[in-house]
C-alpha cells in the first residue's frame, strides 16, 4: 500500500497539567514468587473429570496430593498414580524459576518444548506454573493486586501476562491480565489461543475480552483448584463479534487500508501507521496506531484492539505500554510519541492517550498524525 502524507499535531504534554508520578516497578522483594496457594489447597472438584479430560485429572490428582484433602483407599490408590505420572504443581513452579532467570514474557514453542521436557510436564500444567513467574512482574500500583496469567498458542508458543494501573488516570485504563496475555500474543504474530491460565479466575469484562479472539468460546480457561473449562461454560449467553456479523475476530490479520494525510513520514509516525492499518476495530471503524520512542532510542508500537461490547476495548497506547512492560522498561523513560488515527474519528484516541501520557511521563511530546481509510473493497 501506498504510504500517504503526514500532518502532524504537535501537542507538548510538558505543557499540560501534570499528573501523578510514574509507577514505580515492583521489585522481587514485594512479591511472592513461588505462589503454591494458587495451585494447590483446595478441594478436589466432585466430578471426575478423568473421562473426559486426561489433562484435567494430572492437574486435579496433583492439586488434591498437594492439599491432602483426599482419604482412604480410593484417594491413596489416585495419589500413587498421579505421584508416578506427573510433578506436582508448587514443584513445578521452583523448578521452573530456576530454568527461567531471563523471566521472558514469550516462550517459544522449541522453549515450551524443552521446558516440558524438562520438567516433565504438559504445556498446560506449564502454564500453571508460569503464573507466579508472571505475577512478580505486574505493575498494580493502585489496588497491589498482582495478577499473572499465561496463554498456550496454536504455534505451540507460551504468552506471559500481568495487570497494568495506572495512577492519576481513571480505574477503565487498567490493562488486566488475559488482556496483556492476548496483546502479547497479538504482537508475536500469534492468530490463535487454545489455553489460558490465571491467578484468579477471569472477571466479566475479561470473559468479553477473551470472547473477541479467534475461536474464544472455546478457548480453555485453566484457574487455580478448577479443571480446565471453556470460555463459553464461563459466558454463557455471550454478545460478541458474531452477533455484529463479524467473522474475523481479534488476533487475525487485519488491514484497515488507512493512507496518511500527508506524503513525508519519520520512521515513528511510520510505525505508528503501521500499526493503525493492522489494528481491529470492526464496529466503529476508527483503527488507531501509536509508536513510541524511549530515551534511548528504543521504540515500541501498539494498535488498538475493539471489542463487541466497547468498554474492554484496549487503546493502542495500552498496546504499546504492555510491549515495554514485557521488555521490562519504565514508563518514564518514554520520550516521543505518535498517534495515527483518522481524522475527526468518532472513537478518537487523542484525549486519553494524552492524559494517560501526561500521568506516566509529563515530558513526553505527543503529535498526531491523521489519516483516512479507503473505501469499502478498495
Ligand atoms: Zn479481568
Amino acid at each position: 500500500m501506498e504510504i500517504g502524507g503526514l500532518n502532524p499535531n504537535t501537542l507538548t504534554l510538558g505543557s499540560l497539567a501534570p499528573g501523578a508520578a510514574a509507577p514505580t516497578r515492583e521489585t522481587s522483594a514485594d512479591i511472592c514468587c513461588t505462589d503454591s496457594a494458587t495451585l494447590s489447597g483446595a478441594p478436589a472438584p466432585t466430578a471426575n473429570p478423568s473421562k473426559a479430560d486426561p489433562v484435567a485429572s494430572v492437574l486435579q490428582a496433583g492439586v488434591s496430593v498437594a492439599a491432602g484433602t483426599m482419604s482412604g483407599p480410593v484417594a491413596v490408590a489416585v495419589s500413587d498414580v498421579a505421584a508416578a505420572s506427573a510433578p506436582k504443581p508448587a514443584d513445578l513452579t521452583d523448578r521452573l524459576a530456576a530454568l527461567l532467570p531471563d523471566k521472558p514474557f514469550v516462550l517459544s514453542a522449541e522453549r515450551v518444548q524443552s521446558l516440558t521436557r524438562q520438567l516433565n510436564c504438559d504445556a498446560e500444567q506449564l502454564l500453571q506454573a508460569l503464573i507466579p513467574v508472571a505475577k512478580a512482574s505486574a505493575r498494580p500500583p493502585i489496588s497491589n493486586y498482582l495478577v499473572g496469567a499465561a496463554g498456550l498458542g496454536k504455534s505451540g508458543a507460551i504468552y506471559l501476562g500481568v495487570n497494568l494501573e495506572f495512577p492519576g488516570n481513571s480505574l477503565n485504563q487498567t490493562v488486566h491480565g488475559e488482556q496483556f496475555v492476548v496483546t502479547n500474543a497479538l504482537r508475536n504474530g500469534e492468530e490463535q489461543l487454545t489455553s489460558l491460565a490465571v491467578s484468579a479466575a477471569p472477571c466479566g469484562h475479561c470473559r468479553q475480552w477473551l470472547n473477541e479472539t479467534s475461536q474464544g468460546s472455546d478457548l480453555r480457561i485453566l484457574t487455580p483448584q478448577k479443571p480446565p473449562t471453556p470460555l463459553n461454560v464461563l459466558l454463557p449467553d455471550s454478545f460478541g463479534p458474531g452477533d455484529l456479523g463479524v467473522t474475523a475476530a481479534l488476533l487475525s490479520k487485519q488491514d484497515q487500508k488507512m493512507t496518511l494525510e500527508s506524503p513525508a513520514a519519520d520512521d515513528l509516525t511510520r510505525q505508528a501507521f503501521e500499526a493503525a492499518n493492522a489494528s481491529y476495530a470492526p464496529y466503529s471503524h476508527n483503527g488507531s496506531g501509536l509508536a513510541l520512542r524511549l530515551k534511548d532510542g528504543s521504540t515500541y508500537a501498539g494498535r488498538y484492539s475493539e471489542n463487541a461490547a466497547f468498554n474492554p476495548s484496549l487503546s493502542p497506547l495500552q498496546g504499546a505500554l504492555i510491549g515495554m512492560v514485557a521488555d521490562g522498561r519504565a514508563f518514564n523513560e518514554i520520550a516521543e510519541v505518535v498517534l495515527v488515527e483518522r481524522r475527526g474519528a468518532k472513537a478518537s484516541q487523542i484525549a486519553s492517550t494524552r492524559d494517560v501520557l501526561t500521568s506516566l511521563q509529563p515530558e513526553a511530546a505527543l503529535r498526531v498524525a491523521y489519516a483516512e481509510a479507503l473505501p469499502e473493497g478498495k
